[in-house]
């Protein structure tokens, strides 16, 4: 590998969450209350430094994210959440993206998966 790869890393987290959207047509059922078990992806990309032979540590990544699960978890997201009032998979996405970034300058992308098959990705 030479000095200008780079490399991936991920790393999930999970947190349960209550929302509805208050936007969507009448009678749509997400304008219900109802709750999700997400799943967060984070994507860093950088190089690998040839001492240590990681691009950062993978504790540093969930050290960075758990002001995000604490302020997410088992919370009711409209209301809880200053900047979450319609709390989209793609608004949450983008969420989680506005806090990291300040204290991840790798991260590269957010994925969130609000279901086993619906998911979003937000990379800046
Ligand atoms: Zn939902």
């Amino acid at each position: 590998m030479n000095d200008t790869s780079l490399m991936k890393l991920y790393k999930s987290f999970g947190f349960e969450s209550a929302h509805f959207l208050p936007n969507v047509p009448a009678g749509h059922k997400c304008g219900r209350i109802h709750g999700h078990s997400f799943k967060c992806e984070i994507e860093v990309t950088g190089p690998v430094d040839p001492l240590s032979g990681w691009v950062m540590d993978f504790a540093d990544i969930k050290k960075a994210f758990r002001p995000v699960e604490a302020a997410l978890d088992h919370r009711f997201l409209n209301e809880d959440v200053p900047g979450l009032t319609n709390p989209t998979s793609e608004v949450i996405c983008r969420w989680i993206w506005e806090q990291l970034k300040p204290v991840l300058p790798l991260l590269s992308a957010v994925i969130l998966h609000e279901t086993c098959t619906a998911r979003s990705e937000f990379r800046g």
